[in-house]
C-alpha cells in the first residue's frame, strides 16, 4: 500500500508537491467584505424567476447553444468593437490559465510580466506552467514605474504584460499615456484585465480596438455572480482563436450560461447596483477619511487600500466584532500596514467602520 502510493506521489511534480493551496478563508457567522463581492442580491421576484429558467434547462446535454448565446450576449452588452472574438472561462481565473498554456514553449525561457502589487494568479499561473514571471513594482504611490516597465520588457520580452485595469489590490486605473507606450513596446500580447470595469470611470476597449495585440478580459463576478463562475476574453478574432482551442469544450455549464443570459437580461438591476456601490464607496472614503492613523487611497474599484498602524491586530480585531476584510500586508514590500476594504451595503460598510474605530481605539 505505502510503496504504490509513494510511487503515484513521485509520478507528481516536485514543485506542485512544494506548494501550498490556495486558501478560500471561511467567512461563516462574519460581515464578508475580503474579495469584492456584489453585496447585493437579486430581489425575490428575480431569483424565482432565475429558479424557474434554471428548471427548465437540459442538464442532461452538454453545453451547446446557450454558451455561444451568451458569448454573443455578451459581446453585444460590451459593445465588442467589430473584427474581434470573445471566448468564455469558468471565471477569468480559467482564461489566465489557458493564456499561461497558449504562450508555453517548452525549452525555451517564456516570461510573464506585470506590476505588483498585482492580482495574485498572473504569478501562479505561470508558475505552473514553467513560465518565467517578473513583477515590477510599483512606485510608491501604487502608478506604474514607466521607466521599470519599459526596461524590464525592453530585457525579458514578456509573452504576456498584464496590466489589471483597475488594479488588484490598488484599485487604481494607470496613465493611459504609459500603457500606450506599453503597449508599443510589447513584444507580445498585453492583457487588460477589467474585472473591476463596473466601477471605473475609463476602460481599455478603445485601446483593444486600435491594436491587436491588445487583449480585454472581463468577468460577470463582480457584476454580481461571482458563484457563477464567468469570464471573458476579448481582443483580435485570429488570436482569440487559437487561444480559445485550449479550453476545454464545455467549460462553461448549462446552468452557468443561463443564469449568465438571466442576469444580462436584467443588466439594468445590475448597472444599479453598481452605481450604489460607486456612491457608497465614496461615502465609505468620507467615514474613513475621519478614522485616526487611517489612510485611505483612491478607488476606481469596489474595494479601498487602507495603511493602518498595524494590519495585523486590526485585521483580527475587527475580525473579533464579526467583519472579515483581507490582509494584504505581507503580500508585497509596498503593501506594509495595509488592508483591502470590499465596499458593501450601506449598514454592512457602517460595521466595518464601527469595527475598524474600535480595533484602532483597543490597539491605541
Ligand atoms: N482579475 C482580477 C484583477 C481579480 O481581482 C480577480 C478576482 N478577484 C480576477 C481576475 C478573477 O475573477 P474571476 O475568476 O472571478 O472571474
Amino acid at each position: 500500500m505505502k510503496a504504490a502510493l509513494d510511487r503515484a506521489l513521485n509520478v507528481l511534480r516536485d514543485d506542485v508537491r512544494a506548494m501550498s493551496p490556495y486558501q478560500v478563508h471561511s467567512a461563516a457567522g462574519l460581515i464578508k467584505l475580503d474579495s469584492m463581492e456584489n453585496p447585493y442580491r437579486l430581489s425575490d421576484d428575480l431569483q424565482r424567476a432565475l429558479g424557474e429558467r434554471l428548471g427548465r434547462v437540459a442538464i442532461n446535454r452538454y453545453p451547446a447553444e446557450r454558451t455561444q448565446e451568451l458569448a454573443w450576449a455578451l459581446a453585444a452588452h460590451t459593445k465588442m468593437p467589430a473584427g474581434k472574438a470573445l471566448m468564455l472561462g469558468n471565471g477569468s481565473d480559467e482564461l489566465i490559465s489557458l493564456l499561461a498554456m497558449a504562450v508555453c514553449k517548452p525549452g525555451e525561457t517564456v516570461t510573464v510580466l506585470s506590476p505588483v502589487p498585482g492580482f495574485v494568479m498572473y504569478e501562479l499561473s505561470a508558475k505552473y506552467q514553467h513560465l518565467d514571471f517578473v513583477g515590477v513594482p510599483l512606485t510608491a504611490d501604487f502608478e506604474l514605474d514607466e521607466a521599470a516597465m519599459l526596461a524590464a520588457i525592453e530585457r525579458h520580452q514578456p509573452a504576456i504584460v498584464y496590466l489589471a485595469y483597475p488594479n488588484n489590490p490598488t484599485a487604481n486605473l494607470w496613465d493611459d499615456a504609459v500603457i500606450e507606450r506599453i503597449v508599443a513596446a510589447a513584444p507580445g500580447l498585453v492583457v487588460m484585465d477589467e474585472a473591476y470595469q463596473p466601477f471605473a470611470e475609463r476602460d481599455a476597449m478603445g485601446l483593444m480596438a486600435r491594436h491587436p495585440q491588445v487583449l480585454v478580459m472581463r468577468t460577470m463576478s463582480k457584476f454580481g455572480l461571482a458563484g457563477v463562475r464567468i469570464g471573458y476574453l476579448m481582443g483580435n478574432a485570429e488570436l482569440i482563436q487559437h487561444i480559445d482551442k485550449l479550453r476545454p469544450p464545455y467549460n462553461v455549464s448549462v446552468l452557468n450560461a443561463e443564469a449568465g443570459l438571466f442576469a444580462l437580461e436584467h443588466a439594468e438591476v445590475y448597472d444599479r447596483q453598481a452605481a450604489e456601490l460607486r456612491a457608497e464607496r465614496e461615502r465609505l472614503q468620507a467615514a474613513l477619511a475621519s478614522l485616526p492613523d487611517v489612510h485611505a487611497y483612491p478607488s476606481q474599484g469596489n474595494m479601498i487600500l487602507v495603511r493602518v498602524p498595524d494590519a495585523n491586530a486590526l485585521h483580527a480585531g475587527m475580525k473579533a466584532r464579526g467583519v472579515l476584510v483581507k490582509n494584504v500586508s505581507g503580500m508585497h514590500p509596498l503593501l506594509a500596514r495595509c488592508l483591502r476594504l470590499t465596499v458593501g451595503t450601506p449598514q454592512e460598510n457602517a460595521a466595518m467602520v464601527a469595527a475598524l474605530r474600535a480595533s484602532l481605539a483597543e490597539a491605541g
